[in-house]
């Protein structure tokens, strides 16, 4: 079974295409500049060259006909006619509380991506847009709809309820939701399975970090706390947002620099968290160096993202009441020995014990890097959304 995982942006859209007989990516690629001038695709066949076809796509249905073409092409596709695709997975931003796993598509779910869509307004248009595209472009092929929000529905109301009045919830649906549900699912089920126990007899908290990032309490293969929130604003210090502050500062802000709320969200969403407090770059990369030349502002948004990434690994094992796993993933995570060396400095009492040596020599791959005797195990796991939608979408259509 081959199953074609989309992930719709506003003016991209990326693709994989997954064998499931053995969940290996057949070919991968990126429509860019959808509906600008100069879009172009860029396709890479599982061991071969990446190809650049630069062709205009108006909207997402040329887009996914470009796809086609390109993974049914003589020279550099992979498979020899468009019936090979048994199903679609999408990604989707938004679920709200309508959706507490993932979906086989029909009217009644795109009605209800809709509905969600004052909760993301600039993802669900895209995603839905991209399911469109889909259906069009390869009618009667199944499509499932995989929702970053999902794998957090399982959160307690105490951990997703804010301080608000409780109308706010009821009439505006304002509360946490959580996003990277599908990397938490995944990094989470994929650590039970490296230590070979069942998700369900673990406490495991992950760490997707990333440009955007989060941690995640996962308790019995559930999460049950997530640092994100209402939005993917809240939680740690990241790339470019601030994370959580005091609320009180928008107002502060709008009215000391006379701008709207609408330009404070902007510069807490673009111009914060690492970028805004070096004045560097968001790139973790660009600040360990610039931080290594004596740059101090560079090391202290370094040291502030650690402190927020401990914060949240506190109040996590405190809530479950222990912890055996600590998970890294993401572009960070995955990455950077010496962060995830910071994350875990002093944490000794706790049964936390890294295997320094082993963990700066572990970069993008599985390992386990703490210490033999560690009572909790710290596990390096490269995230991997696009073979968890693949999978989601198998499953749905047994
Ligand atoms: P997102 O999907 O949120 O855009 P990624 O998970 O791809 O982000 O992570 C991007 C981040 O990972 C960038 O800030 C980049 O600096 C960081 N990163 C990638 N490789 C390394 C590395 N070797 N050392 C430190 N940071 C890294």
């Amino acid at each position: 079974m081959k199953i074609l995982v989309i992930n719709a942006g506003s003016s991209s859209l990326k693709y994989q295409l997954i064998d499931m007989e053995n969940e290996s990516v057949m070919a991968k690629g990126l429509c860019e500049r959808i509906g600008i001038e100069g879009s172009k695709l860029n396709h890479t066949p599982n061991g071969g060259e990446k190809v650049v076809i630069e062709k205009n796509m108006k909207d997402h249905s040329d887009a996914i006909a470009m796809v086609l073409e390109a993974l049914t092409d003589k020279e550099y596709g992979v498979i020899g006619d468009m019936s090979e695709i048994s199903a679609v997975g999408h990604r989707v931003v938004h679920g709200g509380e309508l959706f507490s796993g993932s979906v086989v598509i029909d009217d009644k779910v795109k009605e209800a991506i809709k509905e969600c869509t004052p909760l993301a307004p600039l993802h669900n248009p895209a995603n839905l847009i991209g399911i469109e595209a889909c259906e069009k472009t390869m009618p009667g092929v199944p499509q499932v709809g995989v929702f970053d929000t999902a794998f957090h529905q399982t959160m307690p109301k105490e951990a997703y309820m804010y301080g608000l009045p409780y109308d706010l919830y009821t009439d505006y649906k304002v509360r946490r939701y959580g996003f990277h549900g599908t990397s938490h699912k995944y990094v989470s089920v994929r650590t039970a399975e490296i230590l070979g126990k069942a998700p369900e007899d673990l406490k495991i908290i992950t760490c997707h970090l990333g440009n955007g990032s989060s941690i995640t309490a996962v308790e019995n293969g559930k999460s049950v706390g997530t640092s994100m929130g209402f939005t993917p604003l809240a939680g740690t210090v990241m790339g470019t947002r601030c994370g959580s502050i005091d609320p009180a500062i928008v107002k502060f802000i709008a009215e000391a620099k006379n701008v709207s709320v609408a330009e404070v969200d902007t510069l807490m969403n673009k111009e914060s968290g690492v970028y805004g407090i070096s004045g560097v770059s968001s790139d973790f990369r660009d600040l360990d160096a610039a931080a290594a030349e004596g740059n101090e502002r560079a090391k202290l948004a370094l040291d502030m993202f650690v402190y927020s990434v401990r914060k949240y690994i506190g109040q996590y094992i405190v809530q479950m009441g222990g912890v055996d796993v600590i998970v890294f993933t993401a572009g960070v995570g995955e990455n950077d020995a010496k962060m995830r060396e910071a994350i875990t400095r002093n944490l000794e009492f706790l049964g936390i014990e890294l295997d320094k040596e082993k963990n700066a020599s572990v970069r993008g791959r599985e390992e386990i890097v703490s210490t033999e005797g560690s009572r909790v195990k710290v596990v390096v796991v490269p995230t991997n959304e696009e073979l968890m939608i693949a999978r989601d979408t198998k499953e749905l259509l047994k």
